[in-house]
């Protein structure tokens, strides 16, 4: 089979070198052995979606030298979520949830770290309907995906090794989508994967907790697949790289500077100043490289990647003096 990976952000901000580093992993892990490359904007997520961040991130990764084979946009696809939810729902899978932050906060046994919660079920069964439960609670509901015991998914990640989840007792019925026709990051991943033919998933290792419950998801589709004639769709491995983060050892954003690819670009920097920082990163040059996305396809491997998060004031500085 071809492999086909994927680039997938999502318009919440400007690109920058985190964000962009994990797309060159993606990209040359595809390309260096002749694989395509799938292109997904994930805009769904409103209202942290920002308006031209769509057309920035693409202009950007243009100019970086990224290409693709194929481009969907996930807000056209609404209708191909509704049918998946539907299928859910039919097998009883899934159910809405009025729980706050805070409610599923405060039913935890024990602290969890992390963004994800555990939720015990406390909406299961409770609604027959979304608008039952939206008129329960005068809050937007979210689609829960009641879990069965024993649950428990293990996948041989191609970075990060062996990863095993209780899915159950780690997370207990986690959200499948904030959006009535389930439209929502989680859902909308695991279908768009699934029907674009997805062989390997590569991202950012923030992901790597998150990727049981979307094979959950995925394992739960079949019998829909199989309605619409794609019972070839097969679900796809996984790779999970380290971030870029702050010298605190945080998630790169704001308050660490001034990190995007359009600032670089305003600044003077080159693409190939750009690339061959993010490739010293990895292991695939000497610092103060100048190097092009096509001239590294030999140099590619994953083994040379550190295995900790990046630190992203040396990378910054590297750009900024190339
Ligand atoms: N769109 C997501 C992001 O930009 C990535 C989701 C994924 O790779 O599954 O964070």
């Amino acid at each position: 089979m071809t492999y086909a990976g994927r680039l997938a952000p999502s318009p919440t901000g400007a690109l920058h070198l985190g964000n962009v580093r994990t797309f060159m992993i993606s990209w040359l892990r595809a390309r260096s052995q002749g694989g395509k490359v799938v292109f997904r904007m994930e805009d769904l997520d409103h209202p942290r979606d920002k308006p031209g961040a769509a057309q920035a991130a693409v202009d950007d990764l243009r100019w970086l030298g990224f290409d693709w084979d194929e481009e969907f946009v996930q807000s056209e696809r609404r209708e191909i979520y509704r049918d998946a939810l539907d299928a859910l729902r039919r097998q009883g899978l899934v159910y809405p949830c009025v729980c706050s932050r805070k409610d599923v906060e405060n039913a935890q046994s024990a602290p969890h770290s992390g963004e994800q919660l555990f939720y015990p079920g406390t909406c299961r069964g409770r609604f027959a309907s979304w608008s039952e439960a939206q008129c329960f609670s005068r809050r937007t509901p979210c689609w829960r995906f009641a879990v069965s015991p024993g649950t428990v998914v293990a996948f041989e990640d191609a970075f990060a090794g062996r990863f095993e989840q209780d899915v159950l007792a780690t997370l207990g019925d986690f959200p499948l989508a904030r959006d009535e026709g389930g439209a929502g990051y989680t859902l909308a991943c695991v279908v768009d994967d699934l029907l674009m033919g997805i062989t390997e998933v590569v991202r950012g290792d923030d992901l790597l907790a998150a990727t049981p419950a979307q094979i959950v998801i995925a394992r739960a589709l079949a019998p829909w697949l199989a309605h619409i004639g794609r019972a070839d769709a097969q679900i796809p491995s996984f790779c999970h790289v380290p971030l870029v983060v702050g010298p605190d050892g945080r998630r790169l954003a704001k308050r660490h500077g001034d990190t995007r690819i359009s600032a670089f670009r305003a600044g003077g920097a080159s693409p190939e100043a750009i690339i061959g920082v993010l490739a010293a990163s990895c292991g695939w040059a000497e610092a103060g490289a100048n190097l092009s996305l096509r001239e590294l396809l030999p140099r590619f491997s994953l083994s040379t990647i550190p295995h900790g998060p990046s630190i992203v004031g040396g990378l910054v500085r590297d750009v900024v003096c190339t």
